[in-house]
C-alpha cells in the first residue's frame, strides 16, 4: 500500500493504529494537539480486557511490554455504605482477567514502538474539508495545512474530523465527575487507605457516589459522581479549590469520614469533568477517504471499556487496511460495519451500568452484578 495514513490524535487509539500500520509496513503520521508527550498527566488506571484491549495489544506486538506494566493486586474491589459498613470486599485472587496498568505507561510503550518522527506534537487541528475524490485538507491552529487521501479521526470526544462524516456532537449525559487525589495515603490517611483497599472502591447511593482506585504506590484517585444539571456546577467556582471542595463535600454530609476524606483531604484541587456522550448507535454513510475510531466515533459514559475499544478499533482498522492494500474503501467499509455493531452494544452497556451505579436501586444491582460474576 502506498497510501500514507494521516491520523489525528495521539491517544491510545491513534497510537495503536500507527503501531499496527507500522508492523504492516504502512506509513502513517499522527498529528497531536499537545505540545509534547509529557504535556499533560495521562492519569488513571485502566483495566485491559481479554476481549478487546488485550487482542489489540497483541496486534501491536506489545503484549510482553504490557505485562511488565501490570500493577499486581489492583483487581480487588470494595464497596462501603455511606456509614462505612462494608458491603463488598473481593480480594484480587489473580483470576480477574482485567489487569490494571497506568494509562500514561501504556501510552509510553506505544510511543516508543513507533519510528521517530511519527508523531507531530503541537499540531492542533482547527478544521477539515473535503477536496473531492476521497482527498481531504486538514488545517492546523497556526494556519498550516496538509492534504491526505486517507484521514483517520482518533481525536477523541470533540473530534474535528467527525463533521466530515456526521453532524452529531456529544451531549451532556446528566452526570458529572469531580476528580481528586490523595497522595501517600497509607501513611497520611490510613483509615481511608484501608477503606479503599488494594484496588477499586465505591460508595454509591441513588444519584451520587464516590469511586476511588489505588494507583501505583499508595495514591488514591477519586471520582465523585453527581447526577446534576450543568447549571448546578456552573454556580461553583472551581478556581477556588477550598470553596469548591466544601460545596461538593456538603453533598455527602453525614457519610463516614474515612470516605469523605477522599474529597475533603485531597492533595489536588478538585477538577470538574462533565460527562458527555454521542447519540447511541451513531452511524454514517461511507464517505471516501475518511473514518473515525475510539471516542471520536462512539463516545459513551465511562464504562471501563472506552480505552480498550479505542485500541481495538485501531487494531481492526489497521488489519483491514493491510488486508486490502489496493482498496482502501473496502477496508474502511468492513471496519465501519463491525465498529458500528460494537458501538451499539457499548452504548447500551454504558447506560445500563450507570443505571446500576446511580439509579434508584444503587448500589444493590452493581454489587449483584459483581458477585454474580456477570
Ligand atoms: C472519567 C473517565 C474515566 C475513564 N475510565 C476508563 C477506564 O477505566 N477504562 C477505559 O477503558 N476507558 C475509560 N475511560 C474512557 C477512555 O478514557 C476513552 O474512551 C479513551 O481515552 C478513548 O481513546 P481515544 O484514543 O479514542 O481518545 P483520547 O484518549 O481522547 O485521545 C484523543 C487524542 O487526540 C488529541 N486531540 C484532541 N483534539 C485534537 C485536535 N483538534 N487536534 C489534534 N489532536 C487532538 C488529544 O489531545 C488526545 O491526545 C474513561 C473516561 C473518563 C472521562
Amino acid at each position: 500500500m502506498t497510501t500514507h495514513v494521516t491520523i489525528i490524535g495521539a491517544g491510545l487509539g491513534g497510537l495503536t493504529l500507527a503501531r499496527v500500520l507500522h508492523l504492516h509496513g504502512i506509513a502513517a503520521t499522527v498529528y497531536e494537539a499537545e505540545p509534547s508527550p509529557t504535556a499533560r498527566s495521562q492519569g488513571g488506571l485502566l483495566d485491559i480486557h481479554d476481549h478487546n484491549g488485550l487482542p489489540a495489544l497483541r496486534a501491536a506486538d506489545l503484549e510482553d511490554e504490557f505485562r511488565g506494566l501490570v500493577l499486581e493486586g489492583r483487581q480487588a474491589i470494595r464497596a462501603l455504605a455511606p456509614d462505612g459498613t462494608v458491603l463488598l470486599d473481593q480480594p484480587d485472587d489473580g483470576t480477574g482477567g482485567r489487569p490494571e496498568v497506568q494509562r500514561g505507561e501504556l501510552r509510553r510503550i506505544l510511543l516508543a514502538s513507533l519510528p521517530p518522527g511519527t508523531v507531530r506534537w503541537g499540531h492542533k487541528v482547527s478544521g477539515t474539508r473535503p477536496l473531492g475524490e476521497g482527498r481531504h485538507e486538514v488545517t492546523f491552529a497556526d494556519g498550516a495545512t496538509t492534504t491526505t487521501s486517507l484521514l483517520v479521526g482518533a481525536d477523541g470526544a470533540w473530534s474535528r474530523v467527525r463533521p466530515l462524516l456526521t453532524g452529531a456532537t456529544p451531549e451532556y449525559s446528566g452526570i458529572s465527575y469531580v476528580e481528586t487525589y490523595l497522595l501517600d495515603a497509607d501513611t497520611r490517611h490510613p483509615a481511608t487507605a484501608k477503606a479503599v483497599g488494594g484496588g477499586g472502591f465505591f460508595a454509591l447511593v441513588p444519584g451520587k457516589g464516590i469511586q476511588a482506585h489505588r494507583e501505583s504506590g499508595d495514591t488514591l484517585h477519586t471520582y465523585v459522581a453527581l447526577r446534576k444539571p450543568q447549571e448546578w456546577f456552573a454556580d461553583i467556582d472551581f478556581s477556588d479549590a477550598a470553596a469548591a471542595t466544601t460545596r461538593i463535600a456538603r453533598e455527602f454530609d453525614g457519610w463516614a469520614p474515612e470516605i469523605t476524606a477522599l474529597i475533603t483531604e485531597a492533595d489536588t484541587a478538585p477538577v470538574l469533568r462533565p460527562i458527555s456522550a454521542l447519540p447511541a448507535g451513531l452511524r454514517w454513510d461511507r464517505v471516501p477517504g475518511v473514518t473515525l475510531l475510539g471516542d471520536a466515533a462512539h463516545l459513551v459514559m465511562p464504562n471501563g471499556e472506552g480505552a480498550n475499544l479505542a485500541m481495538y478499533d485501531a487494531a481492526q482498522l489497521g488489519d483491514a487496511l493491510a488486508a486490502h492494500p489496493h482498496d482502501t474503501e473496502t477496508a474502511l467499509a468492513e471496519y465501519e460495519h463491525a465498529m458500528f455493531a460494537r458501538s451499539v452494544a457499548e452504548a447500551a452497556d454504558a447506560v445500563e451500568l450507570h443505571e446500576l451505579m446511580y439509579g434508584p436501586d444503587a448500589p444493590n444491582g452493581l454489587i449483584d452484578m459483581i458477585t454474580g460474576g456477570e
